[in-house]
C-alpha cells in the first residue's frame, strides 16, 4: 500500500503518546492527566451546550475564550492565540515562525513532539545538551539558531528554568522566535508571561490538558506580541477555521473562570510530589527536582524497565522511555494521595523482591 504514499509520509517517524490500555484497569501515572476531574462548573457548561446549537458553526475566533484568557492574564484579547491543544498551537508555530529559518535550537533531552514537527515541515534542527545535572545550559544554546523552543519545566525531567535565564536568551536572541512551553508551569514555576510585553520575539504556549484537568476537551493558547498573534492567524486559517467546537470553547472559558477550584488542585498535587519525593528517596531513588505534576526518577540498583514491568504487571502504568542517557530513569505522574500510596508500596515489594 506504500506505492500510494507521499516521499514525505515515507520518511515520517510519528509520536508515540504514553499508552492508553483498555485490557484492564490501570493506575495511570504516565501521561501526566491530573487525577481531579474537571471543575463542575465545566461539566455543567458543556452538557448544556450539547443542544440544538450544535447545528452552528463555532465562532470562528473562539473570542470570548480569548478574553477570558485575557482576562485571567491582565493582557489584551489581540495578544492571545488558541487551538485544538497546545500540539497544534504548537505546529501551527512551527510553520509560522521557524519554516525556511532552520536549524530550530532545543534540548536534546525534552518533548519529543518537537523533532517530529521538524520532520513533517522540514524544519532543520539542532540540539544541544542538557548540563549533567539535567538542567538547561542557556549557554550552550548555538549562535546560529534559527528558532529556539523548550519546555518550562523542561519534559520528561521537570526542571525549571528561572526568569532571569529566560531573560538572557531573549537578549541574546532578539531576531528569532524562543517560544516557552508551559504545559506544566502551573505546578509550581514562574510564568513567562509577563515578559511577553517586554520581548516582541517571545510566545508562550500554554494547555488546558495538565493543571486543569482538561486533556480531553483539547485546548491549548499562546501569549505573545500582536505581530506573532497574526502569524497564528494567518497559519490557522490558511489550515482550520475552527479548530476549537462549541463544547470546547465553553468548557474552557467555564475552566479559567473557576480559579477556585483549579488553585485547590493544582496545591494537592504540589502537596502530594512533596510527599512522593521523601518516600522516593527513601526508597533509594534518585529524584530531580521537579516542578511540574511529574517526577524524573532513577532507581540505585534496580533498572528502569524492570521497575517498569513489574509496575504494569501489577497495574500500575508509568513512562520509560528507550532513550540513551535516559534509559534508566522513570517519569511518574503525581496522582492522589490514594494513588501515591498504593505506588509506594508496589515498588517496595518490586525492590524487595528482586534484592541479590
Ligand atoms: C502535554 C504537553 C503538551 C501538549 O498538550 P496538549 O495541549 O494536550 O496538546 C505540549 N507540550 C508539552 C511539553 C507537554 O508535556
Amino acid at each position: 500500500m506504500e506505492k500510494y504514499w507521499s516521499k514525505l509520509t515515507k520518511a515520517l517517524s510519528p509520536y508515540v503518546p504514553g499508552e492508553q490500555p483498555q485490557d484492564r484497569k490501570y493506575l495511570k501515572l504516565n501521561t501526566n492527566e491530573n487525577p481531579f476531574p474537571p471543575s463542575d462548573k465545566v461539566l455543567t457548561k458543556v452538557k448544556d451546550s450539547v443542544s440544538d446549537a450544535l447545528r452552528l458553526y463555532p465562532d470562528p475566533n473562539a473570542s470570548r475564550l480569548k478574553k477570558a484568557i485575557a482576562n485571567y492574564y491582565g493582557i489584551k484579547e489581540d495578544n492571545v492565540f488558541v487551538g485544538n491543544g497546545s500540539d497544534e498551537v504548537l505546529a501551527f508555530s512551527f510553520l509560522a515562525f521557524f519554516k525556511d529559518k532552520a536549524p530550530l535550537s532545543f534540548p536534546d533531552i525534552t518533548y519529543s513532539f518537537y523533532p517530529v514537527y521538524c520532520d513533517i515541515f522540514e524544519i532543520e534542527s539542532s540540539l544541544f545538551s542538557l548540563d549533567k545535572d539535567f538542567s538547561i545550559d542557556i549557554n550552550k544554546i548555538p549562535e546560529k539558531s534559527g528558532g529556539i523552543i523548550f519546555p518550562n519545566p523542561n519534559a520528561p525531567t521537570g526542571i525549571c528554568l528561572n526568569l532571569s535565564d529566560i531573560e538572557t536568551i531573549l537578549h541574546r536572541f532578539p531576531n528569532i522566535v524562543v517560544i516557552v512551553d508551559e504545559a506544566y508551569i502551573d505546578f509550581g514555576g514562574i510564568s513567562s508571561i509577563t515578559l511577553t510585553e517586554k520581548y516582541p520575539n517571545l510566545l508562550v504556549v500554554q494547555t488546558f490538558s495538565k493543571s486543569r484537568s482538561l486533556a480531553g476537551l483539547r485546548v491549548g493558547f499562546a501569549i505573545g506580541h500582536l505581530g506573532l498573534i497574526q502569524a497564528l492567524n494567518r497559519v490557522k486559517n490558511s489550515f482550520n477555521s475552527y479548530p476549537l467546537d462549541n463544547l470546547a470553547i465553553e468548557g474552557a472559558i467555564a475552566a479559567i473562570e473557576d480559579n477556585e477550584y483549579f488553585t485547590h488542585c493544582c496545591e494537592a498535587i504540589i502537596e502530594t510530589r512533596d510527599y512522593l519525593i521523601k518516600e522516593l528517596v527513601s526508597l533509594s531513588f534518585q529524584v530531580l527536582p521537579s516542578k511540574a505534576n511529574f517526577l524524573f526518577v532513577k532507581h540505585q540498583k534496580l533498572d528502569a524497565a524492570l521497575i517498569y514491568r513489574e509496575l504494569r504487571e501489577n497495574g500500575i502504568l508509568v513512562r520509560h522511555f528507550n532513550k540513551p542517557t535516559i534509559d534508566n530513569f522513570l517519569r511518574i505522574t503525581i496522582g492522589k494521595q490514594e494513588d501515591m500510596h498504593l505506588l509506594v508500596k508496589c515498588l517496595k515489594t518490586i525492590i524487595d523482591s528482586n534484592k541479590i
